[in-house]
Parts: structure tokens; C-alpha cells; sequence
């Protein structure tokens, strides 16, 4: 039974039901269509919805696929990044980032975050270019760890915040890069582009972007669901034949492809679901402010950081604080939800033990991931409830700033300078 999230006393860290309460008729409609049509695969359904999405973001094209991992692989591939290539990206993200480069036959090495916005650093992006590659005969840029050719660059637009895209843009062309936008986390969220003059969507700026519709993203189908989108047909193309195993014409094979197509039931849930999006993301954002403001005393939590040149769909609420597990353990027992995104940065995950990478190779993410905490964030969250948030995180801080200062102390007195 559904308990609306007002009358309870614990606050989820998310609340998925609501907006299916909210649009129960419209949702249920899409069932019944598909069921009395059979069309469970492509057609109408699919293409209304890719349409509805490429108008939402901007972009010229939309291609509709099985997961945000197809869409970042199939618009790697799709983009020309070839086997054994060297793809950029940050070690601060979810596996899925680097799990389509690789799928892609791609190679992933890391460039460090930044440390207010948890996006690419665009300093360390320079460096790498220029520290750790030199030109190949060809005058190819080479890595210097791998020896391979670096081709790629996937920045990732996490917890709803785009990366500073004019600088990375810049790099890319100067040094011959395919810029193919992590936007999984980011769908409505937007950059001023400075050398445009204006702001740009998510999902515009690279040769191509992929989205995720899992259900925990701001736009989340009842199941698997993602997609690309770009401005370059040809791109599009690709990545429709891509996704329907290499066929441009029934049984009639150009490349090998895969299985990545979308369900009609996801694409008619998705797209009844996306004409909220934006009142959604409003509201979000509205949270955020309200989290912000909340906050703004405690000086023991950093809130999240907003560029000018940023306006976040805040798809996470993130904040970082010295005592994180001390934290999360308080508002546990405080019924409130939380989450950590992420906990291990991937050049430290088990899976990556074969790229050699080390402690201290990426010591931003590194202090990220074992100071950061998202705390409940959706659109229907209250005040109320984030003021009893922010309460417990208060009551939390003002006692371990109370140690910290008594250790202090202490420690004065053993050197002898008691005051
Ligand atoms: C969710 C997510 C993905 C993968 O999306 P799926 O739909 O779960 O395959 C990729 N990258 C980032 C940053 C994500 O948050």
C-alpha cells in the first residue's frame, strides 16, 4: 500500500511511487494501447516519444535504446571511436561510464575531478594533454601510460550539473577529440556557453549524448530504458542500425549490431511522463535552494556548488562533510534516507585492478568519495521534511564540532599551553 511521503515519519532518500499516483490513468492508457495493438517493440509508440525527446533537449535527433549504458556504448561506436582507442573520462562516476568504453573495445584512462563541481577538471583535462601524451609519427596524440592513441572524451554531467563544457570543447578540437556527453544523470540540466552566448541543454554540445531513463533518474521509464541524441544524422543513423542489429533494411546486415532497441511500453510511459519533466526539474531545483538555505550556517557541510554557468537539475542533493559515515549513521536512525554516489572511485574498483592504477593517482575523487552524501532528494519532497533533514544533520555537527574543539583543547593542555 502506498503511503504518501507527508504522513510518515521517516523521509525516503527517493520517492518513486508519487508521480505514478499522480498519472495513474495516462500510465495505465499506455498499457492497455500496447496490449490491444501488440506493438511491444519500435513503431509509433517509439517514435512519438523520440521525437517528444529531441524537441525537449534541444537536439535535432533522437535515438531510443534498451539502457543508458546501449546509449553511451552505440554513440561511442557510433561516433567512430575505434577498437583499442583511448577514451577520457573521470574516475568519479557511476561503472556504466567506463563499461561502455570499454564495451565499445575502447580503453579507459582518467583524468582527475574538480573539486567544487565533482566534474571533469578541466586544469587536470590540460595536463593530461599535455604531460602525459606525445604525438605518434602520424602526429596522432598517444597516451604515454598505454601507448595508445587517444581519441575520445566522455565527460560526465553528474548529479544533474553539466561539466564546463566551453573549455573541454576547446581541448577536444585542439587536440583532435570526439566529445561524447555522459548525460545519464542530466536531462533538462543547461550551460552557458560563453563562446555561443547562450544556454545550451544537455545533450547538444558533444557529437553525441546519452541518457538514462532508469527509474531513479529525473526522467525514469517503469523498467530499462535510454537514449542518444545528437545533431548529426549520419551519427543517428548509425546508431538506429546499431541498436537493431546492424540491419538498415530487414535481414539485410551492414555491421554486426546488437539487441538495444526500446520497448513501446517504456517509450509510452516515458513520453507521458516527460511532459512533467520540467515542472519536475523546477521543483528540484527549488529544493535545492531551499536545502541551500538551510544549510547556509552549518559550517561543518559544504553544499553543493553552482557555477554561473550552471543551472542543475540537481538529480542528487550532494553535500560533504569530514564525519560522512558518522552522519549517514545518525540520520538512519533518524528514519531519514541517504545515499553515496560515489563510494569507491572506479581506478580503485576490482574490475579496473587491470589498468594499474594506484592510491593517490586521482586524489580529488578520492576525498570526494569518502566525504560526499546525497541526502533525500525528489520533487515532491517538503520543506517540512527537509527542515527536520537539515535538524538532525545540525544536532549531528554541532556535537562532533563539540569533540573537535574539546581534542583541541586537550591536546593544548598536553603541549603545556593550557589557556
Ligand atoms: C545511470 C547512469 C548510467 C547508466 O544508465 P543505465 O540506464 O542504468 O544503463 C551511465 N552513467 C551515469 C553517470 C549514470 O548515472
Amino acid at each position: 500500500m502506498y503511503m504518501p511521503n507527508n504522513i510518515s515519519d521517516s523521509i525516503p532518500f527517493l520517492d518513486l511511487a508519487a508521480p505514478h499516483i499522480e498519472l495513474e490513468k495516462e500510465l495505465t492508457g499506455v498499457f492497455r494501447k500496447a496490449l490491444l495493438t501488440a506493438g511491444f517493440i519500435g513503431g509509433p509508440m517509439v517514435e512519438e516519444f523520440e521525437k517528444a525527446f529531441a524537441s525537449f533537449c534541444d537536439a535535432s535527433e533522437c535515438i531510443a535504446v534498451g539502457s543508458g549504458t546501449d546509449a553511451l556504448r552505440l554513440a561511442i561506436m557510433a561516433c567512430g571511436i575505434q577498437p583499442g582507442d583511448v577514451v577520457l573520462t573521470v574516475p568519479h562516476t557511476f561503472i556504466a561510464t567506463t563499461e561502455a568504453i570499454s564495451q565499445a573495445g575502447a580503453l579507459p584512462e582518467f583524468v582527475d575531478i574538480d573539486e567544487h563541481t565533482y566534474n571533469m577538471s578541466v586544469v587536470m583535462l590540460q595536463r593530461f594533454l599535455e604531460e602525459q601524451c606525445t604525438r605518434g609519427p602520424s602526429g596522432r596524440l598517444i597516451s604515454l601510460r598505454s601507448g595508445r592513441p587517444v581519441t575520445g572524451l566522455v565527460p560526465v554531467h553528474l548529479y544533474g550539473q553539466m561539466a564546463d563544457m566551453d573549455p573541454i570543447l576547446r581541448l577536444a578540437d585542439e587536440y583532435g577529440l570526439t566529445v561524447i556527453e555522459d548525460a545519464c544523470q542530466a536531462h533538462g540540466a543547461e550551460y552557458f556557453s560563453g563562446r555561443l552566448n547562450r544556454w545550451m541543454k544537455a545533450g547538444t554540445m558533444g557529437r553525441a549524448a546519452a541518457f538514462s531513463f532508469y527509474p531513479g533518474k529525473n526522467l525514469g521509464a517503469c523498467g530499462e530504458a535510454g537514449a542518444v541524441t545528437t545533431n548529426d544524422a549520419c551519427i543517428a543513423d548509425r546508431v538506429k542500425m546499431l541498436r537493431d542489429h546492424g540491419q538498415a533494411k530487414k535481414y539485410h546486415h551492414d555491421v554486426e549490431g546488437y539487441n538495444g532497441r526500446l520497448d513501446a511500453i517504456q517509450a509510452g510511459l516515458l513520453h507521458a511522463k516527460l511532459a512533467h519533466l520540467a515542472k519536475w526539474n523546477t521543483q528540484r531545483r527549488e529544493r535545492a535552494l531551499e536545502y541551500n538555505c538551510l544549510l547556509a550556517r552549518n559550517e561543518s557541510v559544504i553544499p553543493p556548488y553552482e557555477p554561473a554557468w550552471s543551472r542543475s537539475v540537481f538529480h542528487l542533493y550532494v553535500i560533504r562533510t569530514d564525519d560522512r559515515d558518522g552522519m549517514m549513521d545518525h540520520l538512519k536512525k533518524a528514519n531519514i534516507g541517504t545515499g553515496i554516489h560515489y563510494p569507491i572511485p572506479l581506478h580503485l574498483q576490482k574490475a579496473y585492478a587491470s589498468l594499474h592504477y594506484r592510491l593517490r593517482d586521482f586524489p580529488v575523487a578520492e576525498r570526494a568519495a569518502v566525504e560526499i552524501v546525497s541526502l533525500p532528494m525528489f520533487p515532491q519532497l517538503l520543506p517540512e521534511q527537509q527542515t527536520r533533514v537539515v535538524e538532525e544533520i545540525c544536532a549531528f555537527t554541532s556535537v562532533t564540532a563539540g569533540i573537535q574543539a574539546e581534542d583541541k583543547e586537550y591536546s593544548m593542555v598536553q603541549a603545556g599551553q593550557a589557556p
